[in-house]
């Protein structure tokens, strides 16, 4: 048993049927398409999944019992388990639900039984991450060596990925977003055939993954001498990026993590133009808790890693987004992100 299966079941009230594939990698380290963990409160846990996966899900390093199933493993689960289960509300379809309900077991309804345990990284998450922060920081070096002006943002996207896969990226953690110009104003910009202007920002979010785990960066660079207003957005959004990781802790509360960077923009009355939380989690998913934003309920503790993202965008103009993905340690933020966040030209 690992820990994190131990863990697991000293939460539990009854049986937990886990089908969330990114919890059931967690929990076994099985990377599959189809599988699914029984954990009971005692500590028992087996591990089901179909022929594709046998071989590896025995090679494993957790010493788990394997049951392999046919495709449909919702409906053996049915027929071969009985009495109280809980699953995953929020990983279940509805019509799953319905296959699972037909046989003889009394379903109760869990949420984020695991994600709560997966909300604080040991220490070898910690270097998976801080590993795919490396991969993304040397791929994303190696493409501001090149010339930006006349390309495309697809065509940029498209040789940063290039890059990561040189730099030994499995993957993108999620597709990247390059904005220039006056794109730079939508936060989630996919990339387009606009082509890079000089004398403008461009915002590139990227990430790589590596054994699993994501990183997530933003950077805004210049392509030349910037008009005063673009030039202020950007130190702007740098102090206060810059002061939100100086003075961010554990035991601070989402909200107040928030607001150590939404005060300074909005003293300088750029308040509107910063429309998101400044941050959220990041792990063997690109988005997790807790999350830093004025709705956030959570509070911050040592072992999570969390992201710093403040944007200012302003429609017509452009934008400017700054995020580093950073290691919530007993006195404070650790960046794992390494690129520099004074203002880059590119040419
Ligand atoms: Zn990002
Ligand atoms: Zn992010």
């Amino acid at each position: 048993m690992t820990s994190r299966l131990t863990a697991l079941a000293e939460r539990l009230e009854r049986p937990l049927l886990v089908t969330d594939l990114v919890n059931v990698r967690y929990l076994t380290g099985l990377d599959a398409s189809n599988a699914a963990v029984v954990v009971r409160p005692g500590g028992d846990a087996v591990l089901y999944t179909d022929f594709r996966y046998a071989a590896a899900a025995r090679a494993l390093d957790e010493d788990i019992p394997v049951e392999i199933v046919r495709s449909s493993l919702v409906a053996e689960l049915a027929q071969r388990l009985d009495g109280p289960l809980g699953f995953e509300a929020e990983a279940l379809p509805y019509g799953q639900y319905e296959v699972l309900a037909g046989g003889a077991l009394e379903l109760v309804p869990t949420k984020k039984l695991v994600e709560e345990l997966r909300v604080v990284k040991d220490d070898e998450e910690i270097a998976a991450l801080a590993r795919a922060a490396r991969v993304a920081d040397r791929a994303f070096e190696a493409l501001t060596a090149e010339t930006w002006v006349g390309r495309s943002e697809k065509e940029l996207a498209w040789r940063l990925r290039e890059l990561l896969h040189a730099h030994g990226a499995d993957d993108l953690s999620f597709d990247t977003i390059v904005a220039s110009g006056p794109r730079g104003a939508l936060p989630h910009a996919h990339p387009t055939n606009t082509i890079i202007e000089t004398r403008t920002l461009v915002t590139v979010d990227w990430g790589a993954r590596v054994g699993g785990y994501c990183s997530d960066c933003t950077r805004t660079l210049s392509t030349g001498s910037l008009p005063d207003r673009l030039r202020e957005l950007y130190e702007v959004c740098l102090a206060a990026q810059t002061a939100a990781v100086a003075s961010i802790r554990p035991g601070m509360s989402g909200v107040d993590a928030d607001r150590a960077a939404r005060d300074p923009i909005e003293a300088a009355g750029l308040g509107n133009a910063f429309g998101h939380g400044l941050g959220h989690g990041v792990g063997l998913d690109i988005h997790e808790a807790p999350r830093l934003s004025r709705e956030s309920t959570d509070t911050l503790e040592a072992g999570q890693v969390v992201t710093v993202e403040p944007g200012i965008y302003v429609e017509g103009l452009g934008g400017v987004r700054i995020e580093d993905m950073c290691v919530v340690r007993a006195d404070g933020l650790e960046s794992l992100t390494s690129f520099p966040k004074a203002l880059v030209e590119v040419g």
